[in-house]
């Protein structure tokens, strides 16, 4: 048997507890929850004569194709699992936290583990893990832990990924982590050389132009260079990034807290049918300066967003295939283009939650909080990065726009 593997976290992962109750917006309300096939043998046989009858009706096995980790789900019952009883799981009460599935077990933890070490990391969707993520002042530093005794059902369905055929493969993610750490310069000049980077990695791994080491010497290189200014934004952008928004909330459940916050983003704009987008974009200009209040308080906040995205995602390396002859093994899958399609999506994401904060900010009159921007982070995590289908939507709502490259996604958030 191999040994327990050696952790990597962060002290958020590792200050993490639930808060049950006092959470406000519990994981068991919005999302239908999967069941792993060892969970869901283990309710066809347990001793609870009053809870089995319920667990066999209340949950139903996948259609076939489903995997191990998602063998069965509870269906949800006006939007909550119903074996949630007066704030209570009644499967914990009843039967203790061994019976919960791996996936409410674990929740909000995600591990991936590579070469060995478990790589631990928060899902923002649950509002504690966001508070404890965004508002850390040391930027999520990650740091190495001794393996758990017993260890925590995160792994039990952990992907596993040998990093021995991709070149540089350590190197590359640590330049990610340094270039989003690099506060000595400016977040959007970051995120252009990113953007420069992902480009030139994606091109030398199709075999055009140059050795990946080669293109992370070009890319410390560019940091310590004078930046080129990024040309004006023009005012469709926000059009793009409307659409963008819009297109999740009118084909999938909305949890309630993000359409709250989405509200007050379009009443800070005043945004209604009979503006016009250049009216919108002055008002957009004029929000940066109630937006610059709250950076200036929590300069972290969208630092730690874009350190935990990339963090989880083993970005850039996001585009991942199940082995199937070991199901749990993980390869990178370089089909085309997948690198630029990850720097692509980071791209979306952080331009749509800077874009919804001034928004907020200017509804706010400038008082935004830690509380609402949370908010907005959590429910945006809950409604858009957990969406199966978003990601190749945003593709073509990009493509359709004339977006195709990464460093063309930098108009989205031009400062
Ligand atoms: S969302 Fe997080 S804090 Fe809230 S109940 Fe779930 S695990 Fe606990």
């Amino acid at each position: 048997m191999l040994p327990p593997p050696n952790l990597r976290h962060t002290g958020a992962y590792a200050a993490f507890r639930c808060i049950g109750s006092a959470c406000e917006d519990n994981c068991c309300y919005d999302w239908s929850i999967p069941v792993d096939r060892r969970t869901y043998e283990m309710y066809q046989t347990c001793g609870d004569e009053g809870l089995r009858p319920q667990l066999r009706k209340l949950i139903t096995i996948r259609p076939a194709g489903g995997i191990d980790q998602d063998y069965a789900r509870i269906n949800l019952v006006n939007n909550q699992c119903p074996l949630l009883h007066e704030g209570l799981c009644s499967v914990h009460a009843g039967l203790g936290e061994s019976y919960l599935p791996e996936a409410c077990a674990s929740f909000p933890r995600s591990a991936v583990i590579i070469d060995g070490v478990q790589e631990n990391s928060l899902f923002l969707s649950c509002p504690e893990a966001a508070r404890l993520i965004l508002l850390d002042p040391d930027r999520n530093r990650i740091g190495e832990y001794p393996a758990e005794d017993p260890p925590n059902r995160v792994a039990d369905y952990a992907p596993v990924l040998d990093s021995t055929p991709y070149p540089d493969f350590h190197e590359v993610r640590e330049l990610v982590r340094q270039l989003l750490r690099a506060t000595s310069l400016p977040r959007w000049r970051r995120m252009v050389i990113l953007a420069r980077f992902c480009e030139d990695l994606n091109a030398a791994l199709a075999g055009r132009g140059g050795s990946v080491a080669e293109r992370i010497r070009f890319a410390r290189q560019a940091m310590t260079e004078e930046p080129a200014p990024l040309p004006e934004p023009p005012a469709a952008r926000l059009e793009i990034l409307l659409e963008l928004l819009v297109g999740r909330l009118s084909t999938e459940f909305t949890p309630r807290p993000f359409l709250e916050c989405y509200r007050e983003f379009m009443a800070g704009l005043d945004w209604g049918p009979l503006s016009t987008i250049d009216d919108i974009a002055v008002r957009h200009s004029a929000a940066g300066n109630h937006f610059a209040r709250f950076e200036a308080r929590y300069p972290q906040f969208l630092d730690n967003f874009l350190i935990s995205y990339a963090t989880r995602t083993v970005f850039p390396y996001g585009h991942r295939d199940t082995d199937p002859r070991t199901i749990q093994k993980i390869r990178i899958d370089y089909v085309e283009n997948a690198i630029r399609e990850q720097y692509l999506l980071l791209a979306v994401h952080y331009a749509a939650v800077r874009t919804l904060l001034i928004g907020m900010a200017a509804f706010h009159r400038g008082g935004l909080t830690a509380e609402h921007a949370v908010k907005l982070v959590q429910s945006y995590a809950k409604a858009y990065l957990h969406s199966g289908s978003y990601a190749s939507h945003a593709q073509q709502i990009l493509s359709s726009n004339g977006i195709q490259l990464a460093t063309e996604a930098t108009i989205l958030f031009a400062e």
